[in-house]
Order: structure tokens, then sequence, then C-alpha cells
């Protein structure tokens, strides 16, 4: 990408409207315009962001056996009146009358669609378990729409549901996407943690969110520090190894707001253990046995009799997430904002030092940036005439990890490279090229 040809519209300077670092962030670099109160549109920079983390939470999905299907925005009421959430659900639903006067809503969540699709083709207990997922923009009408896509209207979620004949079954399953978060969270460069939450209106009685920590969450956690250090690498998708991996970290106190106990945690955790701070919340997961299946009477034959399937639901943020990585990966003091390269919207800039009278720079920097591109380093290369140190202040401003400068002193072959926050080295290309690929594995 030439970024004379970008769209990428930065600002000048913070919006004062944007009260966290995400969200300035996300505005001043173009990667999200507001269109309405709490509803964005997506720019290529913040587009590309969220389709790399789209796509790591997709592998990881499959990774556990679930399967990827597509159900639509609009959902009818009248699965919602089976389940008895339509009056329940309250103000965040988003509620619509077609031209023939049905009610209509946008789907805050799924649980009743995937339910309605499950219970009409799936007949015996063979089939299960069924692990089923989609990556779709979810309507909850926000009381506060606040901090840009972090609390906002319309957001981009992956939720999940699975469908078990017993409690047990289900429970394995639930232990998959456990596990699955955990490894999602690490690819994402992010130090999420399991906590015991309430199950709020999806309702149930076993339930998880994954937190980040950061002085600008919204939630209030209470937890023992040693829940950091627990190890899952080594977890295999055997029942066994899964449950094992839960009691490793559910021995550890650690809990939101919701169901904090004062002297449950002073009991259970040595003052030395205890950390109190804030978060937030980028994945929960929930196990609600029947509470949909029963009343939508979605069920399977089993040994002669109807059982109604045990059900869970398993939702990631990722338009959440974008802001969130950001929140955990700025610098505050060096005014430093660096992306994994996982998820960053380009692995390396080339930032040519380029003079009206003289193309030499530019044309090295060109062609620099077309072998980067055939050995697959997704990069972009700064073609414009602005000063070099304002170049290099957008390119820590943008967070792309790796940059190469070819500036006054590149004559030989040796170029200079560096990684955001870090000091210059001189390497040859192929050196720089290795370096990169080998991270990005
Ligand atoms: P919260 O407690 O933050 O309101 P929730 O518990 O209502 O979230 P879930 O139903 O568990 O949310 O949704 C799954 C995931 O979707 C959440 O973990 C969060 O990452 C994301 N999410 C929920 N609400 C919003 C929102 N208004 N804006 C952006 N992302 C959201
Ligand atoms: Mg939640």
């Amino acid at each position: 990408m030439y970024f004379s040809k970008s769209f990428i519209p930065i600002l000048k300077n913070n919006p004062s409207e944007a009260k966290i670092k995400s969200h300035q962030l996300m505005l001043r670099t173009g990667m999200i315009k507001q269109s309405s109160s709490g509803i964005y549109s997506w720019l290529p920079l913040g587009f590309k962001v969220m389709k790399k983390i789209e796509k790591i939470v997709r592998e990881e999905q499959d990774r556990i056996g679930a399967q990827e299907i597509l159900m639509p925005t609009i959902q009818s009421s009248d699965i919602w009146k089976e389940s008895g959430r339509y009056e329940d659900y309250g103000e965040e639903m988003l509620r619509i009358k077609d031209r023939q006067n049905r009610e209509m809503l946008y789907g805050p969540t799924n649980e009743e669609l995937v339910t309605e699709i499950f219970r009409s083709s799936t007949k015996s207990y063979k089939s299960l378990p069924q692990l089923l997922y989609h990556i779709q923009w979810k309507f909850r009408d926000e009381l506060r729409p606040r901090f840009g896509i972090m609390r906002c209207r319309e957001f981009y979620m992956k939720d999940a549901y699975s469908f078990d004949i017993s409690d047990e079954e289900a429970l394995f399953s639930y232990n998959k996407f456990f596990l699955s978060y955990l490894k999602t969270f690490k690819r994402l460069e992010l130090s999420a943690i399991p906590m015991a939450a309430d199950t709020g209106p999806i309702g149930g009685n076993l339930s998880h969110e994954f937190i980040i920590l950061a002085d600008t969450g919204e939630s209030k956690i209470y937890t023992d520090k040693r829940i950091f250090d627990v190890e899952y690498e080594k977890t295999t998708l055997e029942k066994k190894s899964l449950e094992n991996l839960r009691n490793k970290y559910d021995k550890f106190y650690s809990v939101t707001d919701d169901k904090f106990n004062k002297s449950d945690f002073e009991n259970s955790v040595n003052e030395n253990n205890r950390l109190v701070t804030k978060g937030i919340e980028v994945g929960h997961i929930f196990y609600f046995g029947d509470k949909y299946s029963k009343p939508m009477k979605a069920s399977v034959d089993y040994q002669g009799k109807k059982i109604f399937v045990k059900m869970g639901s398993y939702g990631v943020g990722v338009s959440r997430l974008v802001g969130a990585i950001i929140e955990a990966k700025y610098k505050d003091k060096d005014e430093i904002m660096k992306w994994p390269l996982s998820v960053s919207p380009f692995d390396c800039a080339v930032i040519p030092l380029v003079n009206k009278n003289d193309d030499t720079n530019l044309l090295k920097a060109i062609k620099i940036y077309e072998y980067m591109k055939s050995k697959n380093i997704d990069v972009i290369i700064d073609d414009t005439e602005e000063n070099f140190s304002s170049k290099i202040k957008k390119f820590n401003l943008l967070g792309v990890p790796y940059q190469i400068m070819i500036g006054k002193k590149s004559e030989n072959d040796l170029i200079e490279f560096k990684e955001i926050g870090s000091d210059s080295k001189y390497l040859k290309i192929d050196k720089i090229i290795e370096l990169i690929s080998n991270k990005k594995k």
C-alpha cells in the first residue's frame, strides 16, 4: 500500500469527545468514524485489524470442532415469545415492525434463533454434540454508549452455542470453549483471565468472563495474582485434561463485582496475592442447561425418551477487542502504540526521506517495498513528501510494529530497521524479512 493512495484520514489532534486512549486513537488514526450515537463505520485501517482478529477467533473455534453458520441480524419476535424473553429483555432490544406489521427485532444475541435451527433439524442424540458459531453484528440499545467501539450499540460478536445430551457432556463442550478462549487471547498477545461471573439476562448456573486488565476497564475485579501463572499449553481436547485445566483456574479466587464477597476474598487469598483492579470483558461463556431448549421444545430421542438438549453459549466481542488491545498495548509515557504482529494493520512501514529534487531514496524504498511484498510481508510505504520526523511520528501513532528508514545515511545495503519502542539496527533486507517472518509464525 502506498500511503499517498491509502484511505487513512489521520486527525491532527486527539478528538475532544474521546475520553479513553483507544477511542482517541481509533478516531485520530481514522480507524473508525462515528455515524450516530454508539454506531460506527469501520474505515480501512480499523477494518483490517478487526478482520485479522476475526480470523484468529475463527481458527480457534474451528480447532475445537465448532462449525460456522451465519444467522441474520433481523429476527422474528415469535421465537423470543416462545422462550419468554421478549418481555424480559427490556429496552436494550431494538424492536421493529415490518410492512405487514409483524414484530421483528435486531438480534442482541441468538440463543432463540439457534435453538430454532437446531430443533427443526436434529432429532437423534447420535448427532450430538453440536457446536455451532457465527460472527455477526449485534444491536443492543445501550443506555449510555461510551468509549467508542468498546461499549457501542451496534457491535461485531462471535457467538457460539453448544448442544449436548447430558450435563456431563455439556460441561465437556463448555471446557473446550474455555480452552479455545485462552488460546485465542494468547494469540492476540493479551493476558485474559477467566473469572467466575453472574449469568445476567442469558441465565443459567455456570459462567466465566474473560477479562483483560486495564485501568479504563468497566469491570471491577478481585483476584488471586497466582491465576496469571496457570499454564494451559499442555491441555488436550480430552475430557479429563480439560477438566484439570478448569480446576487449575477455578482453584483461585477470581471474580467481578457482581460476585464479590469480601470475607470470601480475604479468607481464601493471602494478603500478598490479592489484586483488586479493573478490567475489560472480552469474552463471556455460559452454561444454562435446558433454559431455552425446554420452553422451545428442542429435544432429541434417547433410549425411548425425549431429552431436552443441554445448551451453553460463548461470546467474544470481536469489535471490542480492537479497542481492548489498544488499551492493553498503548504506552502512555512514550505516546507509542504497538500492534501485536498477529493483528497489526501492516507488518512493516518503509519510510523514505523524500526529496523533491532527488528521487534516490524513494526509488530505493520502492524496491525494498516490492521485494518485501513478494516475500509475503504486509508492508506500507510512505511515498509522501512530508518531513522525515513527522512521518516517523505518524507511524508511531499508527502502531505498525516494524519500520524501515531510508534516510541520508543509507548508501550501502545495510538498512536502518527498528521495532517500535526499541533502538535502530542496521541489517540486510533478507535478514529483516527473516526476522519479521519468524515473528509471524
Ligand atoms: P457487558 O457486561 O460488557 O455489557 P455483556 O455481558 O452484556 O457485556 P455478552 O452478552 O456476554 O455481553 O456478550 C459477549 C461479548 O460481547 C462481551 O464479552 C463483550 O466483549 C461484547 N459486548 C457486549 N456488549 C457490547 C457492547 N455494547 N459493545 C461492544 N461489545 C460488546
Ligand atoms: Mg458478559
